[in-house]
């Protein structure tokens, strides 16, 4: 690939996944919501029609764990009866809740990587999802005094990638996107002109899996300590 450290002095991260966990929670809450619907639907299916039910909500509410719970009561009440969709919907509102709740646990080698990188280069964080819940993940995650810039959107398209770097002051060719979806993170930053690395996660959400291009046009690392390899 034609991946050229020289030209770079913006590093973006995408966080969910990127810096710390995140679908393995969502898998989990995903396995009570299942649970709940056990006397009507198989778990794959329970999982199935919340996935679809998700999609079709996607436009109008967005991505993040509010709009996953929203996914999970409407699913509850297309598919329970009645009499047990009460009790549903208070449990499922508590699975939300916890899910929002949840420890954040950084992915490994993420602090020290930030820190060595900090200061020989602007680093910004950019992710999409609810606003509140993000940045209360960003203050769990002890990591904001390592950034220069964090950056909360609705979705992350080219043009989301391009008003970042504007914002920064930085011509595309100059930044870095580092994260852990193709669809999110890597093709739509590579559209702008900006270069994108790769970081596969092995809980991942069906939504943003893509398949690999054979060439592949970005840098692929299996951690993100391997950036120090190729950015010190
Ligand atoms: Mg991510």
């Amino acid at each position: 690939m034609s991946f050229s450290a020289a030209k770079v002095r913006f590093v973006c991260f995408d966080a969910d996944d990127t810096l710390w966990k995140n679908e393995e929670f969502y898998r989990q809450a995903e396995a009570r919501f299942a649970r709940l619907l056990a006397g009507v639907l198989p778990p794959e299916q329970a999982v199935e029609e919340l996935f679809q039910t998700e999609m079709n909500n996607l436009e109008t509410f967005g991505y993040g764990a509010k709009s996953f719970t929203l996914s999970m009561i409407q699913t509850a009440l297309h598919v329970l009866p009645e009499q047990k969709a009460h009790q549903a919907v208070t449990e499922i509102l508590q699975i939300g809740k916890d899910l929002i709740a949840h420890p954040v646990e950084l992915l490994p080698g993420v602090r020290e990587t930030l820190e060595k990188l900090s200061g020989k280069y602007h680093l910004s964080v950019i992710t999409k999802g609810d606003l509140l819940d993000q940045e209360r993940k960003l203050h769990k995650s002890g990591l904001v005094p390592l950034f220069n810039c964090v950056e909360i959107v609705s979705d992350k398209t080219p043009s989301a990638y391009r008003e970042l770097f504007v914002k920064l002051g930085a011509k595309p060719e100059e930044a870095l996107m580092v994260g852990n979806s193709l669809r999110s993170d890597v093709f739509p930053a590579l559209e702008t002109g900006a270069q994108a690395a790769y970081l596969p996660c092995a809980c991942g959400w069906k939504h943003e899996e893509m398949e690999e291009p054979a060439q592949p046009p970005y840098l692929k690392i299996a951690a993100l300590s391997d950036l120090l390899r190729v950015l010190l």
